[in-house]
């Protein structure tokens, strides 16, 4: 494949720029380029065809073969689903809320964590993503939405689509500078939000980063017997753990954790659940975000019922633990992320 120009921090382009003899205007004219999202070479009419022609040669602008735009009927939210250059497949989605833009991104194609809730485990592991490839998702979905809004921007990134983020550790921190650097999508740290399923030597890692983003763990069990039988990394990393590394987190970066609990019918949903989760999460500066559970076609979990939802979230405010329950968007096209990909290796198979 070639290399992505995506992949680069403005500075290494100016410096493949000048290895190859160029003046440093070009290496700037292409960083313009590429902070408005552009596509092909073609759209860079101040370059001359034959500068163009010799870089397409050696270079990619687009990392996708294909994007299938899938429009909600019921809101803004927009889900796209990219073919990548080696014919993988990965998944994101655009949501829009009163302060604007946010697109939760995915960093692997398939996961490796085997969440047994999870649509993007079912179908495996396929490679992780570039710094630059996760970058194209916000690149492509910029293009597409200027085509009617030309002043679209995203305002917020949320690293909670197909994969573990801190299991493609220097590609994901890469991503993160790319999207928060002034000549890309200069995105704050606040505005940026990475879920992980737990991995505590990586959260570690990530305190030290001075990129205090906000830390969103999925928890989705209060104990480690109720979490080690859907969430096999629960094996690795217990809850002690866990809960050790996120008190660090939140010390370190000052951030306040976001915890995310899916609702699982009969499994993790009782007022004695709320109870221990309560317990587990006293004295730390949290907030717990109450999902539903997305229904896997072949898995066994149901979402709560309404009420078991009321009685857990009502257990939690009483022991003084911020609770919301997380708004629905696009809820026609909410199909959980990682199931189209599923679908379409189930079709190539
Ligand atoms: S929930 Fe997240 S970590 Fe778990 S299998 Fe799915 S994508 Fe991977």
């Amino acid at each position: 494949m070639k290399h992505l120009l995506y992949d680069d921090f403005p500075a290494e382009i100016g410096r493949l720029f000048s290895e190859r003899g160029l003046p440093s205007f070009r290496a700037k004219q292409i960083n313009e380029w590429l902070g408005k999202c552009a596509l092909d070479f073609s759209q860079m009419t101040n370059l001359p065809i034959a500068l163009r022609e010799d870089l397409m040669q050696e270079f990619d602008l687009n990392a996708f073969r294909d994007v299938t735009v899938i429009q909600s009927k019921l809101d803004d939210t927009r889900k796209y689903f990219f073919t990548l250059r080696d014919g993988e497949h990965i998944e994101a989605v655009l949501l829009h809320y009163h302060h604007g833009y946010s697109v939760c991104v995915s960093t692997q194609a398939g996961c490796k964590m085997g969440c047994k809730f999870c649509a993007s485990s079912a179908c495996g592991f396929g490679r992780d993503l570039t710094c630059g490839e996760i970058l194209s998702e916000l690149v492509a979905i910029t293009a597409d939405m200027r085509k009617t809004t030309p002043d679209f921007r995203i305002g917020h990134i949320v690293l909670m689509g197909i994969g573990e983020p801190l299991d493609n550790y220097d590609n994901v921190l890469r991503f993160l500078r790319l999207a928060m650097d002034e000549e890309r999508f200069g995105i704050g740290a606040r505005n940026i939000s990475l879920s992980t399923c737990g991995l505590v030597d990586k959260i570690a890692k990530l305190a030290e980063e001075n990129i205090p983003l906000t830390l969103s763990i999925s928890l989705h069990a209060p104990t480690d017997l109720k979490r080690d039988a859907i969430m096999p990394v629960n094996r690795r990393f217990p809850l002690a753990a866990l809960i050790d590394a996120c008190r660090d987190y939140d010390r370190k970066t000052g951030r306040r954790i976001s915890f995310e609990y899916a609702l699982i019918a009969g499994e993790n949903d009782s007022v004695e659940d709320a109870k221990t989760l309560a317990n587990l999460l006293r004295g730390l500066d949290c907030h717990v975000n109450l999902i539903p559970v997305n229904e896997v076609p072949g898995a066994p979990y149901r979402t709560a019922r309404e009420n078991q939802r009321l009685l857990f979230t009502n257990t939690l405010e009483k022991c003084k633990i911020n609770v919301t329950v997380r708004r629905t968007l696009g809820a026609d096209i909410e199909a959980a992320c990682g199931q189209l990909r599923r679908a379409a290796n189930n079709t190539a198979n």
